[in-house]
């Protein structure tokens, strides 16, 4: 297919990779990522399927190859599997890969259409095995539909990585548990350090975990040989000797890894944020609902591509304020 100019930032970043929220909303409460009287936004300002199929389309005819559906959880959202199947089918015609970061609540249910829409991977977020600390962390008593979840993925021929944010005093402990069981069951798994992003119940500095010292933990016992950057991605990964698994490292606060940054995210309100970390944006919904929404979108592409910061500038610490007052349900992570 034909491309209308590639998207290139101002620091000669080739965008390539487009992470769409479907939805803000969420059937679990992670104590990281929201408060548990979380604030969803009004069903009316959600982009509708139409408009972030529409949406897609653009970015596809600007050199988008990857999409990543999240959320919120987008599972929930009702019309999700439609998406689905709509974007499945660019796949081989500009897109390359499309996948979803869910936390698997109801994968069980959706997994078999999932995967006959073209998907090949998904991200399942899943911080412990522990029943009770898993209801404890996400404020909801879910793990046993998680697990079917992750099983029913494996079973449609979904490649599954597990996605698990390391919370110092919380979870730490079971980490190698962990690795073990997603490695012993075939999954890839990736570490990620907590984020200071929106406002949560309490303070997520007494929870931060710093990945070089659980690496360093884990290679009491382990063998961790690094392995050759090859996703393109934020995270550096080793292969575990005594599982055979591979384990992945994401260390925005120990590690900023934004020159090679490849990707951008917008919003189920269609708010293009052209970093994780930071403020820049640009509304895209704005622009769809414009009289010249194709002149208006590529207008508001070209301005995303200007604006977007170098890197990020997270800093956790006591006392201070988020680095964005926004949740990382609102961008997906
Ligand atoms: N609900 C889906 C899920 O949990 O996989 C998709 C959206 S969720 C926001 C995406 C990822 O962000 C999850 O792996 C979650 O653990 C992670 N996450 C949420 N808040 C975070 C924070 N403050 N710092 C680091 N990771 C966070
Ligand atoms: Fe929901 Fe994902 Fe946030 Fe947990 S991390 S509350 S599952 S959006």
């Amino acid at each position: 297919m034909s491309c209308s100019t590639p998207l290139v930032d101002a620091f000669d970043r080739r965008i390539s990779y487009l992470r769409l929220s479907v939805t803000d909303r969420c059937d679990l409460r992670c104590t990281y990522c929201m408060p548990e009287k979380m604030k969803f936004l009004p069903r009316k300002d959600v982009l509708s399927l139409e408009e972030l199929h529409k949406l897609s389309l653009a970015f596809i005819d600007r050199g988008i190859t990857k999409i990543r559906l999240t959320g919120g959880e987008p599972l929930v959202r009702r019309d999700m599997i439609e998406l689905v199947h709509a974007l499945g089918r660019k796949l081989g015609d500009g897109l390359d890969e499309l996948t979803l970061t869910t936390n698997g609540t109801r994968l069980a249910e959706f997994a078999d259409a999932i995967a006959d829409a073209g998907v090949r991977r998904v991200n399942v977020s899943l911080d412990t095995l522990d029943a009770n600390l898993f209801q404890t962390l996400s404020r909801r008593d879910r793990l046993a539909d998680v697990l079917q979840g992750i099983s029913a993925a494996q079973a449609a021929g979904l490649h599954v990585k597990i996605n698990t944010v390391a919370l110092k005093g919380i979870n730490e402990a079971g980490i190698p548990r962990l690795v073990e069981w997603a490695h012993g069951q075939g999954h890839d798994m990736t570490l990620i350090e907590v984020m200071p992003l929106g406002e949560v119940d309490g303070q997520r500095v007494e929870h931060y975990l710093p990945l070089p010292a659980v690496r360093d933990r884990l290679e009491q016992d382990w063998t961790l040989d690094d392995l050759p950057d090859d996703t393109g991605g934020p995270a550096r990964y080793v292969r575990v000797q005594e599982t055979g698994g591979r384990l992945g490292f994401i260390t925005p606060l120990t590690n900023n890894f934004c020159a090679s940054c490849n990707r951008i995210r917008v919003t189920a309100t269609g708010e293009l944020f052209a970093c994780l970390g930071g403020a820049e944006k640009v509304d895209l919904r704005a622009a769809l609902r414009s009289d010249d929404p194709d002149a208006q979108l590529a207008a508001a592409l070209d301005t995303a591509m200007r604006i977007k910061p170098e890197r990020h500038h997270f800093r956790i610490a006591d006392g201070e304020a988020p680095a964005q007052p926004r949740h990382m349900s609102m961008t997906g992570g």
